[in-house]
């Protein structure tokens, strides 16, 4: 049987993911996240292999900058089981963001690891917005790759940290 939660119990939700980067997508379900919760805690997943642009501490100090505006909102790195860490703080609610049809499959699959592994944890899954659909770090990454426009796409600290890496013929 779950366990009784009572109604004035401080309610905290975890959002995982790589966040490399953090983009306006993200923001946005953490803003909306974020009125509905007491706590939220952005939570970067350090996988040894898994190929990423930025380390995960620079990833934090730039979801930091990014949601500065929002004082119920923390950042953390986490490696192992997001359910260990979500059970550690007591959350007993896991965020993810569901966009296209694709990522549906994925999210259900992770849903049920997440139930099985931790039986009291929901997994709650929130809509993106239309407008950022369409949108995820690996693209942000391409945009900026080639030199693209990044307004709309990242926040500002991002859009910096992805220039000086990319400037012209610095990375490819
Ligand atoms: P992961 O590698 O765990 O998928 P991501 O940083 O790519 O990590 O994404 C973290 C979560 O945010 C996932 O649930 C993903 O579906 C969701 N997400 C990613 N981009 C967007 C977006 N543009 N709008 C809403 N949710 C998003």
């Amino acid at each position: 049987m779950a366990k009784k939660v009572k109604a004035t119990a401080a309610r905290t939700a975890v959002y995982p993911g790589s966040f490399d980067p953090i983009t306006l997508g993200h923001v946005d379900i953490i803003e909306r996240v974020a009125r509905t919760f007491d706590r939220v805690i952005v939570l970067i997943a350090r996988s040894p292999d898994k190929q990423s642009l930025f380390t995960p501490e620079i990833r934090k100090t730039l979801i930091e900058k990014s949601l500065a505006h929002l004082d119920n909102v923390e950042v953390d790195i986490h490696e192992g089981l997001t359910t260990d860490y979500a059970n550690r703080v007591g959350a007993m609610v896991l965020v993810r963001g569901l966009r296209a049809v694709v990522d549906f499959e994925y999210e259900v699959y992770m849903a049920n690891m997440s139930a099985k592994l931790a039986p009291d944890i929901e997994t709650l899954l929130v809509f993106a917005r239309p407008a950022y659909y369409f949108l995820s770090s690996r693209s942000v990454k391409e945009v900026a790759r080639h030199q693209g426009e990044l307004s709309g796409l990242v926040p500002s600290p991002v859009q910096d940290a992805l220039l000086k890496i990319f400037k012209k013929g610095k990375k490819k």
